[in-house]
């Protein structure tokens, strides 16, 4: 037996063969057209056939993508924009004639980590990416809550709060969703630019906050508090609606230890008094959780 996950992007689709204990057994990656929509799925259509033939067999497939997936697999994707408002499930099950699911690729991260993953040995899994944006999903126990919009999980689209605005005299961003003062204009990496931007006057990539960071930089300390901080109180508002018992951080800002290690405190400052924070922790299949999360759901 074989499963196949589709980890597609806005440059790359990923697409790998997992046996059924989820080992992989091979993935290769080809460019993603974003401009024509009959193009787009005819490419989906020639990997899955590919896949087909090295394992000689017809999987289900799992298919993860950014943007907003609703319950009938209509897509709204800034990053492909020959997708959006397309109904791909209808349409790449009946060129494909099999099952095929397809969900946010950051809800089937929290998939993926609540399956043998980080968050496997808890009931209540939140898997949260911060990267290039912010979102993720809740799974409990081991399955993904379904919601008829997709919306669930965006974390990222919550408002900064006046009383964090107020003391770090924040400069109030439009969000690229449309909305203004959403928490992931800080919290993503492009955020810790915009924060970096903030309290020095000066533009660098997060990368360079996290190297001054390391060399033990005194700006970038004040930079990590005040991310820390509207870090710390978006994750306590996912836990007074959800109360996760882990937390599990994927995307490139949960390479940097120090915001993992002290994220616990910093939820702690923001919940009732004397409430200890869920477990943080970083995932455990890292740029993989794409493909293994899209493989997981394809199989359910
Ligand atoms: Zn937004």
């Amino acid at each position: 037996m074989a499963i196949y996950g589709l980890d597609i992007g806005g440059t790359k689709i990923e697409t790998a063969i997992f046996d059924d204990d989820l080992n992989l057994v091979e993935c290769w990656r080809v460019e993603t057209p974003t401009l024509n929509y009959q193009t787009f799925l005819a490419t989906i259509e020639k990997q899955i056939s590919k896949a087909d033939k090295i394992s000689s067999h017809r999987s289900n497939v799992g298919i993860g993508m950014p943007g907003l997936i609703n319950s009938q697999g209509q897509v709204l994707s800034a990053n492909i924009p020959c997708a959006t408002e397309q109904f791909i499930k209808r349409d790449l099950q009946s060129r494909l004639n099999r099952p095929v699911s397809i969900k946010n690729d950051t809800r089937l991260f929290a998939l993926s980590e609540a399956t043998g993953g980080a968050g496997a040995s808890y009931q209540r899994v939140f898997g949260a990416i911060i990267g290039t944006g912010a979102a993720g999903g809740l799974c409990v126990d081991g399955c993904l809550e379904e919601s008829s919009l997709g919306i669930a999980g965006e974390y990222g689209h919550l408002p900064l709060s006046a009383q964090l605005q107020q003391k770090y005299q924040l400069p109030i961003l439009r969000c690229g969703c449309g909305l203004t003062g959403c928490v992931e204009s800080y919290i993503a990496g492009p955020g810790i630019e915009n924060l970096y931007l903030h309290f020095t006057g000066k533009a660098e990539t997060a990368m360079f906050w996290g190297q001054q960071l390391k060399e033990g930089d005194l700006r970038a300390n004040k930079i990590l508090a005040c991310y820390l901080d509207i870090l710390g109180e978006t994750f306590a508002a996912l836990v007074k609606l959800q109360e996760p018992d882990v937390i599990v951080l994927g995307g490139g800002l949960s390479l940097v230890n120090e915001i993992v290690e002290h994220l616990p405190q910093a939820i702690e400052q923001h919940l009732f008094s004397g409430f200890k924070a869920p477990k943080v922790t970083s995932a455990k299949f890292g740029d993989s959780s794409g493909v293994r999360g899209a493989a997981i759901l394809g199989k359910h």
